[in-house]
């Protein structure tokens, strides 16, 4: 797939005027805070998404921009019960219709089945594409069925010990992103 970057500065207006469809693939590097929930060896998977933009009548007869969005990207997380790598599809498909004020975007955002959200000029598409797989994470990560023995209990005694000094998969994360830094 073309990679495209979904932009900051989206006219969702004139998208949705024009019944336009963008769409593409871009890395997870572009995306700063996901970058920072995924492992190392995650940080190559891509983000592929495409967005369709529509107009319809709202209830008062005017027409309002509406957006479907659709994306699919495989974040390789800690699994939190043998803290082995594990890949977690997440896949998002979304309507978003977009109105005049911030007041009627939170009252009908309530009422609504699709998201609710205010028309602005420059829409940030890339920061609630980012969102979304934010929102889609998983809290407890974990394999259907882990690779390997998952020693449940300290029979062996050098666990106890291995356990003690193994610095966390979060803290050994950080300490290679600094060391790659420096
Ligand atoms: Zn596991």
């Amino acid at each position: 797939m073309k990679p495209v970057t979904a932009q900051n500065n989206v006219d969702i207006r004139a998208l949705a005027l024009a019944n336009a469809q963008i769409g593409g693939c871009e890395p997870l590097l572009d995306f700063a805070r996901l970058v920072e929930e995924v492992l190392v060896e995650g940080e190559k998977a891509e983000l592929v998404w495409s967005a369709s933009f529509e107009t319809r009548a709202g209830a008062t007869g005017v027409m309002q921009p509406w957006m479907h969005l659709t994306l699919t990207v495989s974040l390789f997380l800690a699994c939190q019960r043998c803290m082995g790598a594990v890949a977690v599809p997440v896949v998002v498909d979304r309507w978003f219709r977009f109105v005049d004020s911030e007041e009627a975007a939170e009252r009908e955002d309530e009422q609504s089945d699709e998201d609710v959200l205010v028309l602005e000029k420059q829409f940030r598409l890339h920061d609630l594409i980012e969102d979304e797989v934010l929102m889609s994470v998983p809290v407890v990560p974990r394999h259907e069925t882990c690779p390997g023995n998952v020693i449940l209990s300290a029979v062996d005694p050098g666990f106890e010990l291995a356990q003690a000094t193994k610095p966390m998969p979060f803290e050994a994360l950080a300490t290679l992103r600094n060391a790659k830094k420096g």
